[in-house]
């Protein structure tokens, strides 16, 4: 299979190939001829798969096919030079996207903006530019009046410019939610609402989100027409390129031990370290500098600007060690990220999931590690529930706990379960049944799990 066959246009093909791809993933293969028919897509399907692409692609695809206009290609600015040449006061003109893609998080924002610059290099007409919180209003201002074909945005910025008349949706052709189960599990359901009411129904609408069951499912359903469902065999919470395991701890000191041991691995190229508190991740951050680790901080109190410049520098390989909160680390995508590690658990089994998978990217391999307090016991058992995967555990020499962990089940965990580059050895320890079914959880979520959310997340509304 390629990309030819596919029936992309030349100038996203040439792109393609600059960049190195040379094989859609599975869920490019389904999804790009369907986008490219016209249709409206549901798609699931696991973290690192290459969404980006598959609702990008087409979208190139369908700007280069289309004829150059020739009255409306005025840019606001054009236009109030016109106006000023006139000698009238310049009106600002609202630009005119034609495709506008809501994303949770500013960093997703700018990830898929700088993944869209990669897959249009050879397209002059097409700009795409982002619209976040946290951006100068005067950059923002500057940004749309360059009246951007591809508009990426955070709901919330979005809205404010909305409200005030810089941008117009009726030009719209094609409107993409990128993890669209994120963006409902942070409360942005009426803004979303809003804006999708504001664009032409005419629109083509792709959808992506880990799981299409529940709210998103019901929003899906009335926002699309007659949608393609494209859900990616293999579930979409199993990471089998990434092998995972748990080390117990007895209290904090032993856990900092711990971790400072085992960023010492040499088989680390970059590491992300998960904290439950953005203070917890400026101390740990603080701690690891001190101990000589290129460690630093990323959390929803940061400045955009502070974010930017951490993220550039893990992308450059400056920052070894990225100590995050789950929000601020969602969708991150670096290649050079081997090894992940819990400090402290997620409150809840997905964001486990999400958090994992921001190693072994693109079909890699990577290492998740968890560091868990005995009384933790029953949340790895709901993190292997819903991952239906069991997680072994693992002793390392002279960081023995002091009390044995108690396993939940019988030794002799088998092969094949969860295994990753070096495999789990016979007899470790898990929590699952050993060769037990996996329990079927009839919506793929833990709802018990999450119904102990609480207000400590880092929120990151646009
Ligand atoms: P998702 O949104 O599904 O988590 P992304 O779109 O972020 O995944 O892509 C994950 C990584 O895979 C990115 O680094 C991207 O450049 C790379 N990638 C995507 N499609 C391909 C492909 N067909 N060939 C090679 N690499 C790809
Ligand atoms: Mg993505």
């Amino acid at each position: 299979m390629t990309f030819e066959s596919l029936g992309l246009h030349q100038q996203v093909l040439k792109a393609l190939a600059d960049a190195g791809y040379t094989e859609p993933t599975p869920v490019q293969q389904q999804a790009i001829p369907a986008a490219i028919e016209g249709r409206d897509l549901l798609v699931s399907s696991q973290t690192g798969s290459g969404k980006t692409a598959a609702f990008m692609l087409p979208s190139l695809h369908k700007f280069a096919s289309a004829p150059a206009e020739a009255s409306e290609g005025k840019t606001p600015n054009q236009q109030a030079q016109a106006a000023r040449a006139r000698g009238e006061r310049p009106r600002f003109a609202a630009a005119q996207p034609k495709m506008l893609v809501l994303t949770p998080t500013r960093e997703l924002a700018l990830q898929v903006t700088t993944a869209t610059e990669k897959y249009s290099t050879q397209m002059r007409r097409v700009k795409a530019v982002s619209i976040l919180g946290g951006m100068p209003y005067p950059k923002q201002m500057q940004l749309l009046a360059r009246n951007p074909e591809i508009l990426v945005a955070t709901p919330g910025r979005l809205i404010d410019h909305m409200e005030s008349g810089k941008i117009d949706f009726s030009k719209l052709e094609i409107l993409v939610l990128d993890e669209a189960d994120r963006m409902l599990d942070m409360g942005f359901i009426d803004d979303i609402e809003l804006i999708v009411s504001r664009t032409p129904e005419t629109r083509q609408t792709m959808l992506f989100s880990a799981t299409l069951d529940g709210m998103v499912g019901n929003m899906a359903r009335r926002i699309t027409r007659d949608p393609q469902l494209i859900q990616v065999a293999g579930s979409s919470t199993k990471h089998e390129n990434i092998q995972q395991r748990v080390h117990f701890v007895d209290d904090l000191l032993h856990k900092n031990r711990l971790l400072d041991h085992l960023l010492r691995d040499t088989a680390i190229d970059q590491a992300v370290v998960f904290t439950a508190t953005k203070r917890d991740a400026d101390s740990i951050a603080d701690r690891l500098n001190i101990a000589g680790f290129a460690a630093a901080a990323l959390h929803g109190d940061m400045h955009q600007g502070a974010r930017n410049r951490t993220l550039n520098a893990l992308r450059r390989g400056q920052v070894r060690v990225l100590v995050a909160t789950d929000v601020a680390a969602r969708g991150i995508d670096v290649p050079g990220i081997t090894h992940v590690f819990n400090f402290d658990l997620p409150k809840f089994a997905e964001d486990y999931v999400h958090r994992i998978g921001r190693t072994g990217r693109a079909g890699r391999n990577g290492i998740a590690v968890s560091l868990v307090n005995h009384a933790e016991g029953v949340h790895i058992k709901r993190i292997e529930r819903f991952t239906k995967q069991s997680i072994p555990v693992d002793v390392i020499a002279g960081f023995e706990p002091k009390k044995a962990a108690a396993p939940r089940s019988r030794p002799g965990w088998k092969p094949g379960d969860n295994r990753g580059r070096n495999g789990a050895k016979p007899g470790q320890r898990t929590f699952a049944k050993p060769g037990g079914a996996p329990r079927r959880e009839g919506s793929g979520r833990d709802a018990g799990f999450r119904g102990q959310r609480d207000g400590r997340r880092d929120g990151d509304r646009g």
